[in-house]
């Protein structure tokens, strides 16, 4: 017979008890509130972090932004039209991030990523958050190997340097996209990767911008990030950051990249538009209080990193539209206070034909100098120089009908050099090229010319010594510096073009 001994049962269930440990898996969701202009409210989504992303029922996604008492605010990354109220949100536990691979070179696509080219999917392995920290001190070294604009009087008077950030600032239609665009096309055969973010621009200009690349052989080496001014806000916003996720990849992939901001005006403002319908509190020009930390946190991602990191850079250009020249504007200082100096084009000089519209006076690099190749230091100086005497002279001597022959050749003297600043869009110019552009100018072999001639002798005298007199080139190259060989060699092509000049305009 068999008997059933309590005591034994109860053992068993015990150690059954013990052992049940059964998984219990906690979905983070939520349900909607409320929905509408890019914005939805949430209830519940308890343990969602700061920037999580979310997931909708229908699909879309969205990032929380606004962690609150009783709600959750999320922005929309889409329309998000078939959201409904009362319908479940799913946090996905993940912050938001975008995959990257060298196969981004030549492609456009949008803040999420996503091919907008029509050319098919992208391939990658890699995952890299849209926000990540900037390197820190350690990480970095100091900015020294120039990045070429291709445009005299910037890389002559305010020169950047790898690594370095530098604002262009300038009313509306004054040639800011046209300066960022010129030093992209430059960076052809210098080994620079190019990421250029387009935010809130119409989509015809982007196109313009692709197709000028591309026709130009930029595209190669070169990311269009673009969110067109009917994007979601949101978009637009995200935009700048993942043109930096991409442009970094490269860079601690021991590459040097060049990113352009195009331009965080707009940037702010779909910002603004956000956190307004977040209902943070306004501030100054109703842009939120973190509106600074917005473009500090992004443009501290450009660096030039130390050796032990491969010593990789990463140049930011960012764009920053003002009102009828103010600087003063919230935005405007913000920007200039975190960027390493400011590129200022003024109306007044588009205008009245000096194009780039560079106001040399008010613009500064506060880094690049270091960075400058010795050649053109030491021609540079003197360009400088000459043109603030004559930016004063020509104001003083507005009043004045008879000047003595000294102000008169000193006048003269400037015009020519304003004259030889003038460059067309799309026409960059190699270093070398500037240098003897700049010798010529400073030297007074303009002075016996006609203003409306300089630029046609400067482009024949370039074509000549190119096709003439190679060891120039090679000489500036290979040494870097303007030695007395290659004056001898410029000075004699100079005079030779001159003469040739002289008569080709007598039988004209
Ligand atoms: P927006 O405020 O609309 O963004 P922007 O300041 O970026 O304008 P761009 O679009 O670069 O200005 O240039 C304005 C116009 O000036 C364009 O038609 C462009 O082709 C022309 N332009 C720019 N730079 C030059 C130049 N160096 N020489 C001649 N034309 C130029
Ligand atoms: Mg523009």
């Amino acid at each position: 017979m068999v008997t059933i001994q309590a005591d034994e049962i109860s053992n068993i269930i015990r150690e059954r008890i013990e052992q049940y440990n059964r998984e219990v898996k906690i979905v983070n969701t939520g349900t909607v509130l409320q929905v509408g202009d890019g914005i939805a409210r949430i209830h519940g989504l308890d343990e969602v972090m700061a920037g999580e992303l979310v997931e909708f029922e229908e699909g879309t996604i969205g990032i929380a932004l606004n962690l609150e008492s009783t709600n959750v605010g999320v922005v929309l990354m889409g329309d998000g039209l078939l959201i409904q109220e009362g319908s479940s949100v799913k946090a996905t536990g993940r912050i938001a991030q975008i995959p990257v691979s060298e196969a981004y070179l030549g492609r456009v696509i949008n803040a999420l990523a996503k091919p907008i080219d029509g050319r098919g999917e992208i391939s990658s392995s890699e995952y890299r958050l849209i926000e990540s920290a900037a390197p820190g001190i350690i990480s970095r070294r100091s900015v020294y190997e120039p990045l070429q604009t291709g445009l005299i009087a910037i890389d002559s008077m305010i020169p950047i340097g790898r690594g370095q950030r530098e604002l262009i600032i300038g009313d509306r239609q004054t040639g800011k996209t046209a300066v960022a665009t010129d030093t992209i096309l430059n960076q052809q055969g210098q080994n620079v990767i190019c990421v250029y973010v387009a935010i809130g621009q119409k989509a015809s200009s982007v196109a313009q911008v692709v197709t000028n690349f591309q026709e130009r052989g930029a595209m190669e080496y070169t990311i269009v990030v673009a969110e067109t001014a009917d994007s979601p806000a949101t978009l637009q916003y995200l935009a700048p950051y993942t043109g930096a996720a991409l442009a970094e990849y490269f860079m601690y992939r021991e590459r040097h990249t060049l990113i352009i901001y195009d331009d965080l005006s707009k940037q702010a403002q779909a910002y603004r538009q956000m956190s307004l319908l977040l209902r943070r509190p306004p501030e100054r020009e109703a842009y939120p209080g973190d509106v600074f930390y917005l473009h500090s946190r992004l443009l501290e991602r450009a660096a030039k990193l130390s050796s032990s990191l491969g010593e990789g850079s990463m140049t930011a250009l960012p764009i920053v539209e003002t009102q009828s020249g103010d600087v003063s504007a919230y935005i405007p200082t913000n920007v200039i206070s975190i960027t390493d100096g400011q590129i200022f084009l003024s109306a007044d000089l588009f205008n009245a034909g000096i194009r780039p519209a560079i106001n040399v006076g008010i613009s500064v690099s506060r880094v690049g100098s270091a960075a400058q190749i010795k050649a053109m230091k030491q021609v540079a100086g003197k360009l400088k120089l000459e043109l603030a005497q004559f930016a004063e002279l020509e104001a003083f001597a507005q009043f004045s009908s008879d000047l003595d022959k000294a102000t008169q050749n000193q006048l003269a003297r400037g015009q020519r050099l304003r004259e030889l600043l003038k460059q067309s869009q799309s026409a960059p110019l190699a270093v070398e090229e500037q240098i003897l552009t700049i010798y010529t100018g400073t030297n007074g072999y303009l002075d016996s010319l006609e203003i409306g001639q300089v630029r046609k002798f400067l482009v024949e005298l370039r074509t000549y010594l190119k096709t003439n007199k190679p060891q120039f080139q090679e000489i500036i190259s290979s040494t870097k510096t303007f030695t007395e060989e290659a004056e001898a060699i410029l000075k004699e092509a100079v005079q030779e073009q001159k003469d040739r000049f002289i008569l080709q305009e007598q039988a004209a």
